[in-house]
């Protein structure tokens, strides 16, 4: 068979421990055997970190502006333990964090769905994807604690010098007082991202803030998204047969239990975080999360959602056999072959994904899969594979396939 020929390669971010094990795994076994795999390597280990004083972090992230697709792998972000580990000469910045503050992008996060491994919300049937916003809110907040009776005002000066002040309480007593932030242009960046990613899927979007409680601040986030869809993307999310959706937080929540899933639901910072972890929990289990920053320009990173799977990798240095779950790793690189597929107008690697994408799920259907799903899979009949044995079975399944 011929392999499938690429134009522009994919921007290729090798990363650390046991999923840089899986990496060159799913390149060897499933891609190179089919794909003539063009990339740009960017090795973002943090041993190559180090050597280049994380410089070619950076170049990662500016390739991806060259490029415009990036598949990254799970990678180290250093705490005090790994600086002796590695020989740090620095506790070098999380290479996720420098990459989002070139591309200015949002994260969308969507669980992969198999039989067998069912969401804890029984009405679920299909993925429920939730963007984050990225910057500012409580993350950026300044807080104080009140030690006795005063009063504390919100104070803006403009550059002129003249001072606006709003009341936030005449304390009695002790209490606390916290001031937080965000900015129009990453709001509207937020938006943007968050519609495009909409049409690219074809999903209906869903947004909720606090609007009638925060009348100003909530009240920002529920205008400008209004605006920016009224004014740009009314006719294309008509045009695509998709719906874009405002409601309150607290309904949002009831809602989504409610529902079958099938949707975009975009969340302000501090939402983001704590339902991506509900959402995630519910739909079973971190190693079937994919993860894509998607900037306001159009440029896509893929990953997975899960780290470097440490305790994995020490067993595997050890000469253990481990049984590590590549999904996520996988569907990262499919994800970044359809988009480059698409930009490219090369419908049979997007085909190629899509059914690299099948070959998984029906792997892990047919009772192949990893000790992670074993543990929770309702199927009767069910092997657990060792990583190497998984991913010459998706292999097998695929070879079945094309
Ligand atoms: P982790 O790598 O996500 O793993 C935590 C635990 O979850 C594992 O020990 C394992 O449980 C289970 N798990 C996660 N992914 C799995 C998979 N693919 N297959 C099977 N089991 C899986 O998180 P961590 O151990 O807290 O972090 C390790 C490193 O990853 C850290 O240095 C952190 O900085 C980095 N990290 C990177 C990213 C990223 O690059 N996007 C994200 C998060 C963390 P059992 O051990 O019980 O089997
Ligand atoms: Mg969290």
């Amino acid at each position: 068979m011929e392999k499938i020929k690429m134009t522009t390669p994919l921007v290729e971010m090798d990363g650390d421990e046991m999923t840089r094990i899986l990496w060159q795994m799913i390149k060897d076994e499933l891609l190179l055997p089919f794909v003539d795999l063009k990339t740009e390597y960017y090795d973002l280990g943090l041993v190559y970190r180090n050597e280049t004083n994380d410089q070619v972090t950076f170049d990662a992230a500016e390739a991806t502006k060259k490029y415009g697709v990036a598949v990254k792998c799970a990678t180290i972000t250093p705490n005090a333990a790994r600086m002796p580990e590695y020989n740090l000469k620095e506790m070098w910045k999380s290479p996720n964090g420098t990459i989002r503050a070139i591309l200015d992008g949002t994260v969308f996060r969507a669980p992969i769905i198999v039989k067998g491994v069912d969401p804890y919300v029984k009405t679920w049937k299909k993925p429920i994807t939730i963007a984050r916003h990225a910057y500012g809110d409580v993350y950026k907040g300044t807080e104080m604690k009140v030690p006795a009776a005063g009063k504390a005002e919100i104070v803006y000066t403009n550059e002129a010098g003249e001072e606006t002040r709003e009341l936030i309480h005449d304390f009695k007593g002790k209490g606390i007082v916290q001031g937080m932030h965000n900015l129009d242009d990453s709001i509207e960046s937020f938006a943007r991202s968050c519609f495009n990613y909409a049409l690219d899927t074809k999903q209906d979007l869903w947004f909720a803030t606090k609007d009638t409680i925060s009348k100003k601040y909530d009240h920002t986030f529920k205008d400008i998204f209004a605006e920016i869809f009224e004014n740009e993307y009314k006719e294309k999310f008509d045009a695509a047969g998709i719906e874009y959706f405002y409601t309150l937080i607290d309904d949002a929540v009831a809602r989504v239990i409610r529902s079958e899933g099938g949707y975009i639901w975009a969340c302000k910072n501090y939402d983001g975080d704590v339902m991506s972890d509900m959402v995630a929990t519910a739909f079973g289990s971190l190693s079937m999360m994919t993860s894509v920053l998607v900037s306001p320009q159009g440029y896509y990173e893929y990953e997975a959602a899960h780290g470097t799977v440490q305790r994995h990798y020490y067993k595997h240095l050890k000469g253990e056999k481990t049984s590590t779950n590549p999904i996520a790793t996988i569907f990262a690189w499919t994800g970044a072959l359809k988009k480059r597929g698409e930009l490219d107008n090369l419908p049979e690697l997007s085909a190629f994904a899509d059914k690299l994408e099948k070959a998984c799920i029906t792997t892990i259907e047919n009772g192949d899969m990893t000790g992670d799903l074993a543990l929770i899979s309702s199927l009767e009949e069910k092997r657990t594979l060792t990583s190497e044995e998984f991913i010459a079975a998706i292999r097998k399944t695929l070879e079945g396939m094309l």
